[in-house]
């Protein structure tokens, strides 16, 4: 016999992260179109801020068409190390908070709450465990 019990997960997907740790280690950046990828014309967007989304550029684009779409943004190479860094920490914070968690990728994990309900309710824990994003 198999024996199924609901679960309570949830998913947590930092928004525009590379761009958010761009803007942590130079403050200029905020508030202006940042795109972040290959900046060479044979490269594509790995991130880009809503700024330079307004202007229609999305991730996996090709830069040369970000740069045609949006020539004013700040264009930066990126910096996996520094993004995996920040992510590290963040992935600290959520072990320090969550029993049971997954990172998906550098900026996604899955958090299991199952039955942290009875202590908590599921979604005042949910929104104490996201308020450590804003
Ligand atoms: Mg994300």
């Amino acid at each position: 016999m198999i024996e199924r019990e609901n679960r309570t997960i949830v998913h947590l997907d930092l928004d525009t992260f590379f761009v958010s740790v761009e803007r942590l280690i130079n403050s200029k950046l905020i508030g202006k179109p940042v795109i972040i990828g290959d900046t060479s014309d044979r490269g594509v967007v790995a991130a880009c801020s809503y700024e330079s989304r307004a202007f229609g550029v999305h991730s996996a684009m090709p830069m040369y068409l970000a740069k045609r779409l949006c020539s004013q943004a700040v264009f930066i190479r990126g910096d996996m190390d520094l993004y995996s860094k920040y992510s590290r920490l963040v992935t600290e914070i959520i072990a320090d908070k969550a029993p049971v968690f997954e990172k998906a990728s550098i900026d996604e994990h899955y958090l299991d709450i199952t039955g942290m309900d009875k202590f908590f309710g599921s979604l005042k824990l949910f929104f104490k465990i996201i308020s450590i994003y804003a």
